[in-house]
Parts: C-alpha cells; sequence; structure tokens
C-alpha cells in the first residue's frame, strides 16, 4: 500500500537530511583543521539544533507545564550531558537518530490508521435518489427515510466476496454494493442510524477499552522514567566522590555513561508499540469481517476456554420452515392464520418463518395488543380474541390443556381464550436448521483448546439434544427463559478458571451476551441491540469465525509480549554495558531508536489478515 508523508513529516525528512549533511561536512573539515574546543563545539551544535530543536522546545515546556521526566527530556538532558563531556559529534547525532526513530513511529502509525480506515471505507460521499421522478445526487445525511435510492455486494460489511441475491421486498444493509444492473432500494433509516455509520462509530471508539497490558505501561513509564533519571544521577554523582572528587577526567568518564543510561531507558519502544499492536490487531481482524470493540476484549478473547452458543440464528439457520399444521377444533388454514398474525410483529426468527410460510394477506389493523413473553412466544388480540401463540411453557402459563407433538422439530402451540376460557387450537410444526459452518467451527474451537462448548436454548430438549449430538457440543440446556441463560452463564463462569464467551443474535439475549466475558453477536441476521451490547460482532454469522477471532487476539497478544521482553531485555543489557562503561552512546542509540524500530515493525505483523 503505498503511503504518502503528511507536510509534517516531509518537513522533518528534509531537517534530517541537511543536519546530516552539515553533520558530515564539519565532522571531515575538522579532520583536517584543528580548531579551539569552543569553536568545534559551536560548529557541531548547529547540525543539533537544526535537528532537535523542537525537542529542546518541547522538553522545556514541558517541564513549565509540570510534565517532567519525558522521553523529549530524557533526550534534552542526555545530548546536553553528552556537549558537556566534549562528545560533540555523539550529541549531535544521538539528536539526529533520535528524529528518525519519531518520524518513523509517525509514518508507521500512519499507516494502520489508513489501512484501518481503508478497510473501512465503505462510507459513501453521495448517494443517488430519485425525486420527482428524476435522478439526483445528494449528501448521504440528507435522504429521508422512505426515499428510493438507486444502490450498489455486501463485500464491505460482510467481508465475503461472494455476491448475495436480492429479490423484491428484501433487506439491504448500509455498504451494499449493486454489481450487475441497477437497483432501486426505499430506505428504511436515516443514514446516522445505518450499520456502516454504526461500525465505524464502534471501531473509532475501541481505544476507551483497553488492555490491561497497555493500562500498565501507561503506569509502568510513569514511574520507570523518573526512577532512570535518579538512577543517572547517582552514576554521574557517587563513583566521582569515592573515585576523585578533584579529577575531572574522573568526572566525565560517569557522566558520559549516565548520559548513555539516559538515552537507552526512554521507554517509547514500549509506548508505542503496545497500542500499536492492538490497533493493528483490530485493523486485522476487520479485514476478516470480525470487529473486536476495544484492546481489553483482545486480551479476554485470547484465554476463551468456554464458549456457550445460543441455537437459534447462531448455531442453526435462525430460518425455520413449517414442516406439518395440526389443528385441534380450527381448519389448518385457519390455525395458520391465526399465528401468522400473532406473529406478524415480532422478530424472533420463529415468528418471521411463520409469518412467511403463510400465503394470504394479513391484515395488520385487525391485530392490536401484541405482547412478546421473552423465551416463550406471543400473546395478541386478533379481531377482538385473545390468542397465545408460543411453547409448552406459554400454554401452562395461559392454562390451554396442549398436548406435545410425536413429530420431531419447535412445536409453536396456539391457544384461544374467550371470557376467561382457554382452548386449544392446535400446533405447528416447525423445523430449523444447522448451519453449514457450525460444525466446523465447533471442531475448530476444539482445536484451538476451547474446553467447554455449551448450547443454551429456549426450545425443548429433543431439539437441543439432536443439534448438540451432531455438533459434538460438550453439553446442553434446553426449556431456558432468557432469565436462565443468565445464571446459567453465571454458573458456568463460576466452574472455570478462563475465560467464558457467550454467542448468540442478540434476540432475547443481550443480557447473557453483557454478562459473559466476552459477548459474541451475529452482525448481519442479528439485532442492533446485538451490535451495541457485544463486545464483538460477527460480521458474516459464521460461528467458525470465532475460532479466527481467538487466533488473531492470541497472536496479538504474543506480538505485544514479544515487544515487551524484547525492549526491557535489550536497555536492561544496555543499562548494565553502560553503568560499566562498555557501551558507549553508539549502542544507546540503538538500545532506543533501533529498539523502537523493530518493536513498530513487530506490531505492524497484527495487522495481517489471518484467515485464507
Ligand atoms: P433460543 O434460545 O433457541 O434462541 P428463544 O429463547 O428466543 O430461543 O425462544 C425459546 C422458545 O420460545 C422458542 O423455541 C419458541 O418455542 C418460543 N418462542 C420465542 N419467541 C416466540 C415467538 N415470537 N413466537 C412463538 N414462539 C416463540
Ligand atoms: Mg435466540
Amino acid at each position: 500500500m503505498k503511503y504518502k508523508l503528511t507536510k509534517k513529516q516531509k518537513k522533518m525528512t528534509i531537517r534530517i537530511i541537511i543536519a546530516l549533511a552539515l553533520l558530515a561536512v564539519i565532522a571531515v573539515t575538522l579532520h583536517f583543521i584543528e580548531l579551539p574546543w569552543w569553536a568545534e563545539l559551536f560548529l557541531y551544535a548547529i547540525p543539533y539544533a537544526i535537528a532537535g530543536y523542537d525537542v529542546l522546545k518541547t522538553a522545556f515546556i514541558n517541564q513549565i507545564h509540570g510534565q517532567i521526566f519525558d522521553e523529549k527530556f530524557l533526550m534534552m538532558v542526555a545530548t546536553v550531558g553528552a556537549f558537556g563531556t566534549g562528545e560533540y559529534p555523539e550529541a549531535s547525532l544521538v539528536m539526529l537518530f533520535y528524529q528518525v526513530g519519531e518520524l518513523f513511529q509517525s509514518i508507521a502509525v500512519g499507516r494502520s490508521r489508513k489501512s484501518i480506515a481503508k478497510l473501512m471505507d465503505i462510507r459513501p460521499d453521495s448517494a443517488t435518489v430519485i425525486r420527482d421522478g428524476e435522478e439526483i445526487e445528494v449528501s448521504p445525511e440528507d435522504v429521508e427515510v422512505g426515499e428510493i435510492i438507486i444502490v450498489v455486494n455486501q463485500a464491505a460489511l460482510t467481508g465475503e466476496s461472494a455476491p448475495v441475491d436480492k429479490a423484491y421486498s428484501d433487506n439491504v444493509i448500509s455498504g451494499t454494493l449493486n454489481l450487475t444492473g441497477v437497483i432501486k432500494v426505499r430506505t428504511t433509516s436515516t443514514f446516522g442510524q445505518s450499520t456502516v455509520s454504526k461500525i465505524l462509530e464502534l471501531v473509532e471508539n475501541a481505544s476507551d477499552k483497553k488492555a490491561k497490558v497497555e493500562n500498565f505501561i501507561t503506569k509502568f513509564a510513569r514511574y520507570y522514567t523518573p526512577a532512570v533519571v535518579i538512577a543517572a544521577v547517582l552514576l554521574a554523582v557517587i563513583p566521582p566522590l569515592f573515585l576523585g572528587i578533584g579529577n575531572w577526567e574522573i568526572w566525565k568518564t560517569w557522566l558520559t555513561r549516565a548520559c548513555v543510561f539516559l538515552v537507552v531507558s526512554c521507554p517509547c519502544a514500549l509506548v508505542v508499540s503496545v497500542p500499536l499492536s492492538f490497533f493493528g490487531g483490530i485493523g486485522g481482524a476487520s479485514k476478516d469481517g470480525i470487529l473486536i470493540k476495544g484492546a481489553g476484549y483482545m486480551e479476554v478473547l485470547s484465554k476463551i476456554d468456554t464458549v456457550v452458543f445460543d441455537k437459534t440464528g447462531t448455531l442453526t439457520k435462525g430460518v425455520f420452515e413449517v414442516d406439518d399444521v395440526h389443528p385441534n377444533i380450527v381448519s389448518v388454514a385457519e390455525l395458520k392464520d391465526i399465528a401468522a398474525c400473532c406473529e406478524s410483529f415480532s422478530s424472533h426468527p420463529v415468528a418471521q418463518s411463520i409469518v412467511r410460510a403463510h400465503e394470504g394477506h394479513i391484515d395488520k389493523s385487525l391485530i392490536g395488543d401484541v405482547n412478546e413473553i421473552a423465551g416463550k412466544g406471543v400473546k395478541a388480540v386478533v379481531d377482538g380474541k385473545t390468542y397465545y401463540c408460543g411453547n409448552g411453557q406459554l400454554m401452562d402459563m395461559c392454562g390451554a390443556k396442549w398436548h406435545d407433538c410425536h413429530l420431531t422439530g419447535t412445536i409453536i402451540h396456539v391457544a384461544r381464550e374467550t371470557d376467561g376460557d382457554v382452548e386449544y387450537l392446535g400446533h405447528i410444526i416447525i423445523n430449523d436448521q444447522i448451519k453449514e459452518d457450525s460444525e466446523a467451527a465447533i471442531k475448530e474451537l476444539k482445536s484451538v483448546g476451547v474446553k467447554r462448548l455449551v448450547m443454551l436454548t429456549g426450545d425443548k430438549k429433543s431439539v437441543a439434544e439432536n443439534v448438540a449430538n451432531k455438533l459434538g457440543l460438550t453439553g446442553f440446556f434446553a426449556e431456558l427463559l432468557p432469565a436462565d441463560k443468565v445464571s446459567k452463564v453465571e454458573e458456568l463462569l463460576s466452574t472455570e478458571k478462563g475465560r467464558l464467551a457467550f454467542v448468540g443474535d442478540g434476540i432475547n439475549d443481550a443480557p447473557v451476551l453483557m454478562r459473559a466475558d466476552c459477548g459474541i453477536a451475529m452482525g448481519a441476521m442479528g439485532s442492533d441491540a446485538a451490535i451495541e451490547s457485544a463486545d464483538v460482532v460477527l460480521m458474516d454469522d459464521k460461528p467458525s469465525k470465532i475460532a479466527d477471532a481467538m487466533k488473531i487476539a492470541r497472536k496479538t497478544m504474543r506480538i505485544v509480549w514479544e515487544n515487551i521482553i524484547f525492549a526491557l531485555g535489550v536497555k536492561a543489557v544496555i543499562l548494565i554495558l553502560g553503568a560499566f562503561g562498555i557501551a558507549n552512546m553508539w549502542i544507546a542509540v540503538f538500545g532506543d531508536v533501533g529498539v523502537l524500530i523493530i518493536a513498530i515493525l513487530n506490531a505492524m505483523r497484527c495487522m495481517k489478515k489471518i484467515s485464507k
């Protein structure tokens, strides 16, 4: 990917080149001509000032504002110290290299920002609306609900490259592109509420949710830097006091060592590379259609040993087919009609399937007082009569004399209430299919070391058992109400050391998504509530992406720790060598700028896409 330098970065590059050229000329000249020390000092101070005047300025201003002991301060003290001990060329070069490091860092951050932005670059600049029969271009914010817009593959959102067919009356999500022909779409929400806007907002705010390591590094830097400064002062002062107070050569030696100490000790490699790794990891995951809402969840994802699934819409397609209709005292058509009317306002997959299977027209004006009882079904008034439509628990609730069905599947019972009397009208047998991807998802989760794979469902035990056995889950709990799901998750949370993820589509399970260590929601099929209450969103509804998310998280955490150990290790060695006078200023510069650059390059590996 091409990256264009910003104005500031260009200016810095030019300053570095000029300072370096000047430094070379001065060094060569002084090789042939002998000058007094003050003249040499003056000459070397010129490239030093060209390269580092802003560092000196910021270091000064920060001291005035009470922000003492930052890296710029360390640089200032170290280089001024080097001038003081007569190491003029070293002082100039240290400043120059420091600026090279800063430039490099700024380019790296700019690049990963840009690639995240690019990956999320699905925000349209304009929309083509049809107004008064004419096509006009307007800004997306100005499109109103109900207007017809001319479109545009869901690839950007789901990360999938296969085109999706859309027919009349299908829903089209924002970010959709059209491949062939022209399609007209009626808007159902404004730009601000669209899926794309929500996702962008989430990624941009991801830095709010910091990881523990990140907070640790910030705190660490706060104590570490002053400690190093104090150590450097002691190193410059104590040994000469014992070895020869009156001897300038001894003072000079220890001052030089203290300067080396200061240069190496700069914690910027950690302060920069740790957040950059997380940032890169979140960016890399979104290339795979996985949205991770913050670095904190990256940490949690890497430690998951229990995954709890919701059944409908998560492991199964959530698209039920009506297999059979068994009416009691009404006709088949009547039963289907009543059920469809009751369900016509519900977004539950069961409800949508029953409505879809209904051939005739549903007169919504006849339907009133709809009450959805989560995990049970709906109660609604249709044409003046009260109906109950849902599972066995709902039938027990209203007091209907219901009976189970000999067929396998999810059974939706219907009952009518007249003057306190409840009549059982029969049931509809519907069946869902396991997602093609679910089996592979479970296998992969097992292979990445997840110990417990549990399914929770409000559906019947026989249906749940069937799915659990087919997929090879380690356990399942059926006939649960949404509140029971929360307490089951709490039970599971308390029995294992590792972290627990709950995966759901968010219909009826937003509270469980919030309760789990990591709530994972299905993005395309799931509700807005799910996308909002979840910590991780799988844009293409594929459960196999959970294992991918865990792999990305572990890779990111590994890189973060590599950087921490590498930076601290190299610095510790050079600090010790510096204190004993074995490491000189050149090695110190590597210990600072070199380590920073290597850590940045390593952090950038997080950006790479993991899937095939
Ligand atoms: P799951 O745990 O499988 O996602 P829910 O907790 O959402 O299921 O629902 C559990 C059961 O409650 C469903 O299997 C269905 O029998 C019944 N149910 C829920 N909502 C409805 C509805 N709108 N209409 C009919 N039955 C419903
Ligand atoms: Mg559900």
